[in-house]
C-alpha cells in the first residue's frame, strides 16, 4: 500500500505560468498541490520583469527630462534612486512577500506549500517543506506539472565565486546605486540594467563575450543600441571575457581576456540562466537531469502524467511564453479542445531606450531555414513622426518576407514604443497575412507604426 497522499495534480514551481495553472485547475474542481521553494509567482514579479520595468520607467523619465532642454527649455532634475527602490519594494514586490499570491491560491482551494519538490517516479512528488517539517509524498492521479524556471548562470571566472557580485536578484533590491558597475553579459537583462544604472549616474562598462549586444536580435538592432550606449557614456567591450576577479576594501578588480584591468564598485553578472533541473528527480521518470531543457510536445506533455511549462521548455524564456503554455497544459489536463502550441510568431522585447522588439525569425534564421527571402528596412528618423519627435526618435523597422509564400516570417522594431509597434507585426506573422494585404492598408499619419509601410515598400 502506498503511503503517499492522493491528489489530482501537483504543480512544481510556481512561476507565472505555474501559479496561473494551479489557480485554473483548482477552479475547475481538481485537487491541486502547488509547491514553490521560494516565492509564489516566481522570478517575474519579484526579481525579473516587473521590478526591472519599474527601474526602466524611472531611467526613461530621466532621459526624457534631459531631452526637454532641446524641446522645451531648461528642466532641472536631480536624480534619486529612493523612489525607484520604494516602488520596487512596496508596489512591485510587497517587500518580497508572496502572502497575497498564496492567499489567492488558497482561497481558490489549492494546497500551497513552500518547499523543495522532487519527482519520486511517475506521478509522484516528494515535498520537503522549507519550515523543516517532515517530507510528504504526493501521488498525482492526473499528473505533475513542472515549472521550475531558471537561476542566474555563474560564468567560470577565477575568483568570482568568492566576491559579493550582484545578479538580477540583488540589482532589483539596491537602495543606493554604486559609483561604477561592470555588467557581465550584453543580453536583454544586461543591456536593460546597464542603461538604467548609467542614467542614474553610474559609470557602466559592459563586458560581452560575443561580438555584439543582443545577439539574438538583428545585427542592425545591436549596432543601433551600441551607438546609443556609446553616446550615453556606457563603455561596451565586445568579444571580451572576464578571466579573473578579486574583491577587497569595497572594490572589484577584474582582468579581461585582452589583458585589460578594470576596477569597479560593483559587478552585475547577467551572463545567461541555468535551468533548475539538476535536483528535480528527473531521473526517476527517465529524463536527463543534466539536460538544459525538458522536451515537450505541442500539448506541453513531457512524459506519462507529466507536463512542463516555462523557461525550462526552451521555447523562449519569457513570461508570455509561460502564460501561453499554461493555457495549453490546462486544456490538455482538463481534456479540452484547443489549438496546439506554435511558436512561429513569438514576440520578444528588450526594454532599453530605444526598445528593441522582434517577432518570428531574424534574417539569418530565415536564411538558415532555407527560405527565399526579401528583406525591407527603414529608419524611424526618416518618418514624419521621427522628424517631429526629434530627440529620442532613433530606430528602425526591418521586415523579413518568405518570398515564395508572400508573407512575413519575422520583423524587428527598434524605437520608442517598439514593444507596442511589434504587436502589429506579430499579427502579420502569426496569421500569415499576405504582404500584398499589408501593403494595401491605411497607416495613420504621422505615427511610428507608419514606418512599417515604408519597410514593406523596401522589400527587395
Ligand atoms: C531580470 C529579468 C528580467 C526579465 N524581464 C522579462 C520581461 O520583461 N518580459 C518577459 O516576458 N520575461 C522577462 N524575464 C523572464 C521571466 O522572468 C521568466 O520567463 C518568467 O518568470 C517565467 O519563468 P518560469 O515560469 O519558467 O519560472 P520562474 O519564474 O523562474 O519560476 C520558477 C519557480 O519555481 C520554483 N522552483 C524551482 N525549483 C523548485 C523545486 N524543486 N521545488 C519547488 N519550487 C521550485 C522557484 O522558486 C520559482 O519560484 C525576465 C527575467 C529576468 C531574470
Amino acid at each position: 500500500m502506498s503511503d503517499a497522499q492522493q491528489v489530482d495534480v501537483v504543480v512544481v514551481g510556481l512561476g507565472p505560468g505555474g501559479e496561473a495553472l494551479a489557480n485554473a485547475l483548482t477552479g475547475a474542481g481538481l485537487a491541486v498541490v502547488a509547491v514553490d521553494k521560494h516565492l509564489v509567482g516566481g522570478e517575474c514579479p519579484y526579481y525579473g520583469c516587473v521590478p526591472t520595468k519599474m527601474m526602466v520607467r524611472a531611467s526613461d523619465a530621466l532621459a526624457e527630462a534631459g531631452r526637454a532642454a532641446e524641446l522645451a527649455g531648461d528642466v532641472t532634475v536631480r536624480s534619486s534612486w529612493a523612489p525607484v527602490a520604494e516602488r520596487v519594494s512596496v508596489q512591485a514586490t510587497d517587500h518580497w512577500d508572496d502572502r497575497v499570491a498564496v492567499e489567492r491560491l488558497q482561497k481558490a482551494g489549492a494546497t500551497v506549500l513552500h518547499g523543495v519538490a522532487r519527482l519520486a517516479g511517475v506521478r509522484r512528488v516528494t515535498v520537503t517543506p522549507t519550515d523543516g517539517s517532515d517530507p510528504v509524498t504526493y501521488e498525482a492521479t492526473r499528473g505533475v506539472v513542472l515549472n521550475p524556471g531558471t537561476r542566474p548562470a555563474t560564468p567560470p571566472v577565477e575568483g568570482l565565486a568568492g566576491t559579493p557580485y550582484w545578479t538580477n536578484r540583488d540589482a532589483v533590491q539596491v537602495t543606493e546605486v554604486p559609483g561604477s558597475l561592470v555588467v557581465v553579459g550584453g543580453g536583454p537583462i544586461g543591456c536593460e540594467l546597464a542603461q538604467v544604472f548609467a542614467r542614474f549616474g553610474v559609470q557602466v562598462t559592459i563586458v560581452q563575450h560575443g561580438d555584439r549586444l543582443l545577439a539574438v536580435n538583428e545585427p542592425e538592432a545591436s549596432a543601433l543600441l551600441a551607438e546609443v550606449f556609446a553616446e550615453e557614456g556606457i563603455r561596451v567591450l565586445l568579444g571580451v571575457e572576464l578571466t579573473r576577479t578579486s574583491y577587497a576594501s569595497g572594490r572589484f578588480r577584474l582582468t579581461t581576456s585582452t589583458g585589460e584591468e578594470l576596477e569597479a564598485d560593483q559587478v552585475l553578472v547577467a551572463a545567461g540562466r541555468t535551468p533548475n533541473l539538476d535536483d528535480l528527480g528527473l531521473e526517476t521518470v527517465g529524463l536527463d537531469p543534466a539536460a538544459r531543457t525538458i522536451e515537450v510536445d505541442d500539448r506541453m506533455r513531457a512524459g506519462e502524467g507529466l507536463w512542463a511549462i516555462g523557461d525550462v521548455t526552451g521555447k523562449g524564456a519569457f513570461t508570455h511564453v509561460a502564460m501561453y503554455q499554461n493555457a495549453i497544459a490546462r486544456r490538455d489536463i482538463l481534456g479540452e479542445e484547443g489549438p496546439p502550441a506554435a511558436y512561429h510568431a513569438l514576440p520578444h522585447v528588450t526594454f532599453t531606450d530605444p526598445e528593441v522588439a522582434a517577432v518570428g525569425l531574424s534574417e539569418a534564421q530565415a536564411r538558415e531555414a532555407g527560405l527565399t527571402l526579401r528583406v525591407g528596412r527603414t529608419r524611424l528618423e526618416e518618418s514624419t513622426r521621427g522628424f517631429t519627435h526629434g530627440p529620442g526618435a532613433r530606430g528602425l523597422v526591418k521586415v523579413v518576407e518568405d518570398a515564395d509564400r508572400g508573407v512575413l516570417v519575422g520583423a524587428t522594431v527598434v524605437g520608442p514604443g517598439g514593444g507596442e509597434i511589434i504587436g502589429f507585426l506579430a499579427v502579420a506573422v502569426h496569421a500569415a497575412v499576405p504582404v500584398d494585404t499589408l501593403r494595401s492598408m491605411i497607416y495613420a499619419y504621422p505615427t511610428f507604426h507608419r514606418a512599417i509601410e515604408a519597410a514593406l515598400a523596401d522589400l527587395s
